[in-house]
């Protein structure tokens, strides 16, 4: 039986809506045995994380937007290019209401995100020590207002010496819950180390796209038989789009144990360490800031865009949304 997402999207989205944390419902979800998807990870991820959770709760294509996106290559260092969204492209399964309100709370430490499982990560040291960088002018960006009471910000050195940069603050504890939220899929997108890598995965993409997309068109053919317009065409249909969708399986399993034979072992290694020690209750924050020191040169908190980019050593850069642009 094909598993039907659109409803697994629902239930996630009426549950963050009434407050449940996003740990709560990848774990709901988890103990439920819903199968995982929303991930293109190296191995292919048998549990639901938070940050799967997350990233579906801000994918616009569960309100029928489409963004295409252009991967592009250039010696084994992958940049993901956003173009132009399509309105309406997918069928939408959530209602904006819904949709509204939960990006109200997963964007800038709404509920969920005081109630998850990093609301008492309150230590003093800052996990992007070392790394945090202005996009203005590259300079550092370094933690004010360190009393207990008031929330954290982070600002440019250069402005916090007037040597003439822009004095802009940023929540640094909305920085570090998107961080933690979102770090299994940061380090999912570590930069291929290969040419034959960069293939393996760039064909994976296109898999999965277009393995989305078959799902998505067999849903709406089991809903057209459901409804009764079960037509001997309806049906022929729906067998081959079964038979396209078990070949794609098959090549999605065959790309992904070529990828990890690829070798990659100092990489992995670095990846791992990080992994490992964010699973740690408490976080171990001062280790965190060291492995994560070990796998990107600098961390650029763009503002403007709304954006932490991480720059790996390895080369190539990964972005993750922290609030909206322009807030
Ligand atoms: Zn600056």
């Amino acid at each position: 039986m094909i598993p039907d997402r659109a409803e697994t999207v629902q239930r996630a989205f009426q549950m963050v809506l009434r407050g449940i944390g996003q740990h709560r419902v990848a774990e709901v979800f988890n103990r439920g045995g819903v199968p995982v998807f929303g991930s293109s990870s190296r191995k292919a991820p048998k549990h639901w994380h938070a940050s799967f959770i997350f990233r579906l709760m801000v994918n616009p294509a569960v309100v029928g937007v489409f963004i295409p996106h252009r991967n592009d290559y250039v010696n084994g260092k992958k940049t993901r290019t956003p173009m132009e969204p399509v309105q309406g492209y997918f069928p939408a399964i959530i209602d904006a209401p819904t949709w509204d309100g939960v990006q109200a709370l997963v964007m800038g430490g709404g509920v969920s995100a005081k109630r998850g499982r990093h609301a008492k990560a309150s230590g003093l040291v800052n996990l992007l020590a070392g790394l945090a960088r202005c996009p203005l002018c590259v300079s550092s960006m370094t933690l004010v207002n360190k009393g207990a009471k008031v929330e954290r910000k982070l600002v440019c050195s250069k402005a916090r010496a007037a040597a003439g940069c822009k004095y802009k603050s940023v929540s640094y504890p909305t920085v570090e819950s998107a961080l933690l939220n979102q770090i299994y899929w940061l380090l999912n997108d570590a930069p291929a180390q290969s040419e034959e890598e960069a293939r393996i995965r760039r064909e994976l993409d296109s898999v999965d796209t277009v393995m989305d997309l078959t799902s998505e068109h067999l849903r709406h053919l089991l809903e057209a038989v459901e409804q009764g317009l079960s037509t001997p065409a309806v049906q022929e249909r729906l067998r081959t789009t079964e038979a396209q969708l078990e070949d794609l399986r098959g090549q999605e399993k065959a790309l992904r144990s070529r990828w990890a034979a690829v070798d990659n072992t100092l990489l992995d290694y670095k990846v791992n360490r990080v992994s490992d020690i964010a699973r740690g209750q408490p976080l171990d924050r001062q280790a965190f800031n060291a492995a994560l020191r070990g796998l990107f040169q600098a961390v650029v908190i763009d503002y403007q865009r709304g954006e932490l980019v991480f720059q790996w050593i390895a080369g190539g850069q990964s972005e993750i949304m922290y609030q909206w642009p322009n807030e």
